[in-house]
């Protein structure tokens, strides 16, 4: 029995009825978006601090408001990325008229992860209504309250006809993906991209894959330490280090890492006290097994700061919030209200606190795998071009950051990696601006969002001519017998310049 057979059925019949295509309908769906987190802001936060134990200042800024800004300016553009974009023609179509239609892919299947568990689901989502399609969200089976809530509630705020979410693990997820979709967006690890990338091929699927490796940081000599120490420590802590973007690990002199360790402990007592495990501030690792996973790589080369880890912290999951909250859901016109509650989850096995480790080789687990956790390796190099090198013998990274007082120096490491995206002196501030891709390159994914690129991403580019019925007699130069001189004026016609004359 396919657990999923009738949604798809029932989603696809919305589709082909052509219901998403209006820009009213999608508007309207957006709409839906942004009362879904106006009215339950309060429920998200608590299944996110019991998913994590996220602050309330990173739920509002790296969760709620992030997806609100994206919603919004969906909602802002949406008729402008919707008009057909006209191209230049040659002088073969010149009294044609040619563009680019944005066309809905059909239906779409996102899949997310758990570490920005709400927000990795609905930017993805408001692209894909945005463009029209109709729409299966697969969240994290990991999040289970943020994944309860996306089950529960948010489909209330959406036309059910079109839009449905799923839940499963690997196996459910495996058999979802057994069925044709039009587009895959995933966000999640390089391993389970290829599982999804061989499943979309099967049906000639495209993809998109949002996947994750390890940012390198270069820290040059002519910096400020302690600015430098901040940022660095700020982005690699901020969710407990489980952000695809965070800094991975450091490069830099031995000597500058002899200044960045007391600024970096300065940084971290600042920010979470002189006792972290106790800080409200500070996330809780999502599982046992990637406890167990971080704890093991607190073995390579010598702790310098931190170190310590409590596998046992789960009162400490959140201290200030009670363990149960009821919220009443929205009112929709012709639905009886309902009650939504979110039972305590699991609480975070364990605690690790920010962590700096020096004297790592390359070769040792932490330098071989992505990190996605409150560990912060320091490896030296002995110059700029050193640093260069050993980012370009490694995959490319989904974000790179080079710190320096000098913006050549920024400049060079620009110019000779490449990764998914760059940010020079500072963390991941690049991926908050809306009019940049956001995606990896080479093994961090393919494909990109946010902001139009989003709309774009879930919409198919269809090329269209629209040419007239008459004229034959000048198109006649075309039709064999072929002639040189014909030849010639066809050449001529086709080539791509822009020209306002119209002989063809
Ligand atoms: P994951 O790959 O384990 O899971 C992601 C999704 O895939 C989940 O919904 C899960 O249910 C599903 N899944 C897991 N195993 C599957 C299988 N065998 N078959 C089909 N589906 C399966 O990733 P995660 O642990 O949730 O997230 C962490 C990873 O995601 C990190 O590598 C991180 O860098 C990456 N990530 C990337 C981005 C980005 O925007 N590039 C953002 C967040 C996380």
């Amino acid at each position: 029995m396919d657990p999923f057979a009738d949604t798809l059925q029932r989603l696809r019949e919305a589709f082909d009825s052509g219901c998403t295509r209006p820009a009213e309908f999608r508007a309207a769906q957006l709409k839906g978006l942004s009362r879904f987190l106006q009215e339950n802001k309060q429920l998200l936060q608590e299944a996110l601090a019991q998913d994590l134990h996220k602050s309330a200042f990173e739920s509002e800024v790296s969760e709620i408001s992030i997806s609100q800004n994206e919603i919004n300016s969906a909602l802002r553009n949406l008729r402008a990325w919707m008009k057909d974009e006209k191209v230049p023609r040659n002088l073969a179509t010149q009294l044609d008229s040619a563009f680019i239609r944005k066309e809905p892919f059909g239906l779409v299947l996102v899949i997310a992860p758990w570490n920005y568990p709400l927000n990795l689901s609905l930017e993805p989502l408001v692209g894909a209504l945005a463009a029209g399609n109709c729409v299966v969200l697969k969240p994290s089976e990991v999040s289970k309250s943020t994944e309860k809530v996306l089950a529960e509630v948010l489909p209330r705020y959406l036309d059910q006809s079109c839009f449905a979410v799923v839940l499963g693990g690997p196996q459910e997820t495996g058999q979802l993906l057994e069925h044709k979709f039009d587009y895959i967006f995933f966000t999640g690890s390089p391993r389970v991209g290829k599982i999804v990338m061989a499943a979309a091929a099967k049906h000639l699927t495209p993809v998109t894959l949002e996947l994750g490796g390890k940012n390198p940081c270069y820290v040059d000599d002519n910096c400020d330490p302690q600015t430098v120490a901040n940022r660095v420590a700020f982005f690699r802590y901020f969710n407990s280090g489980q952000t695809c973007v965070a800094p991975d690990y450091i490069l830099c002199s031995p000597e500058t890492q002899a200044r960045l360790l007391p600024a970096l402990q300065s940084a971290i007592t600042r920010f979470y006290g002189e006792d972290p495990q106790s800080s409200p501030d500070l996330g809780r690792i999502i599982s046992e097994k990637n406890f167990q996973r971080l704890r093991g790589l607190l073995s390579c080369g010598h702790v310098a700061i931190g170190g310590q880890t409590d596998e046992s912290d789960r009162y400490i999951a959140r201290p200030e919030h009670p363990l149960r909250c009821e919220q009443s859901s929205p009112s929709l016109p012709g639905r009886t209200a309902q009650r939504v509650m979110l039972l305590p989850s699991r609480l975070g096995p364990g605690t690790s606190a920010p962590t700096v480790l020096v004297g790592v080789q390359e070769t040792e687990p932490v330098m071989q795998e992505e990190i996605f956790g409150p560990i912060l390796p320091i490896m030296n190099v002995r110059s700029l071009d050193e640093a260069v090198e050993f980012i370009r013998h490694r995959e490319k990274p989904l974000a790179l950051y080079a710190f320096s007082n000098s913006s050549q120096v920024v400049k060079r490491v620009l110019a000779q990696t490449s990764s998914g995206g760059f940010c020079g002196n500072d963390g991941f501030m690049h991926m908050t601006v809306a009019s940049l891709p956001f995606g990896g390159v080479g093994a961090s994914g393919m494909g990109s969002y946010h902001g139009k690129f989003s709309f774009d991403t879930f919409s198919h580019h269809r090329a269209c001519l629209l040419r007239r019925p008459g004229l034959e007699k000048v198109y006649a130069l075309r039709y064999p017998p072929h002639t040189p001189r014909n030849l010639r004026v066809l050449l001529a016609a086709m080539e791509t310049r822009s020209c306002s004359c119209a002989l063809l």
